[in-house]
């Protein structure tokens, strides 16, 4: 328990730390770099649109990231205490004292301490609970942070490919680099500036990659009508069409909402238990 408690201080400084670099990178040393491109007109400048577009992946990241906080699951019982044994116990609004993980669907969350509807799982990188009152800014999140590492990454090729004078068309570049960056460091061939961006290269790579999977992997559940929580216990899915279950996460215009993320704030499953 003290381990996750940690993991879940740790886990969020380190996604802020890992933004923080990524966008001074981008800012004070990509962008700059690719003004100096002789061939480019001024007003449509490949420096103007790359800024414009990683502006607006980072500000749907972070946005999407507050907002899975903000919009964090309802605790359903009015407090928790513990019971005989040490277990949780939820004090229900209708007066009943129950275990807080007896009602289908529901979770009671160690680390958030509290009892939460329809929970689909813990996350660590933003220290709550994803139930159903944020999953689709949570998904947003993982969708946005995975092509602001996708579209660094891409800047920070171009740069280290301009500054060292670099390859990447053969697809074994990339695994070389690395080895061959390393010993060019320690002989002093290469400045630590340099060897900085091309380690964030491989953790860009690493996080874009992964946030990807985990988008897609969530995408699927919702298409299923299932939460990550209920497939570890083996609850059968309900059997419905996946436009409904779309609609349950994302709002009747998902479509819009997956596009437009910031605007469409909540889901139509939130509103209604509001009413
Ligand atoms: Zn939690």
């Amino acid at each position: 328990m003290l381990v996750l408690r940690f993991l879940n201080v740790v886990a969020p400084a380190y996604f802020l730390c890992i933004s923080a670099v990524t966008f001074v990178l981008q800012i004070f040393l990509f962008i700059p770099s690719m003004f100096k491109d002789p061939s480019t007109t001024p007003l449509f400048s490949s420096a103007l649109l790359h800024g414009a577009l990683f502006l607006f992946l980072s500000a749907n990241a972070l946005g999407n990231y507050i907002l899975v906080i903000q919009n964090s699951p309802e605790d359903l019982s009015k407090g928790s205490n513990s019971g005989p044994g040490g277990e949780a116990v939820a004090n229900w609004p209708d007066g009943s004292r129950t275990s807080g993980a007896a009602l289908p669907g529901t979770h009671f969350c160690r680390l958030c301490a509290r009892v939460t509807q329809r929970h689909d799982h813990h996350c660590f990188f933003t220290g709550n609970c994803i139930g159903s009152r944020n999953m689709r800014n949570f998904v947003m999140f993982c969708l946005y942070t995975s092509l602001a590492c996708l579209d660094s990454l891409v800047a920070g090729v171009a740069y280290i490919s301009a500054v060292l004078s670099t390859s990447f068309a053969s697809p074994l570049a990339f695994l070389t680099l690395l080895p061959h960056s390393i010993s060019q460091f320690f002989s002093g061939a290469l400045l630590s500036s340099e060897m900085f961006v091309i380690l964030m290269l491989y953790l860009w790579l690493g996080i874009g990659l992964a946030c990807a999977g985990f988008c897609c992997h969530q995408m699927l559940l919702i298409l299923r009508g299932q939460t990550r929580y209920q497939v570890r216990k083996g609850t059968v899915a309900r059997p419905r069409p996946w436009r409904k279950n779309l609609q349950e996460v994302f709002g009747k215009r998902w479509l819009l909402g997956l596009l437009i993320p910031v605007l469409n704030v909540g889901s139509d499953y939130h509103r209604q238990k509001e009413k």
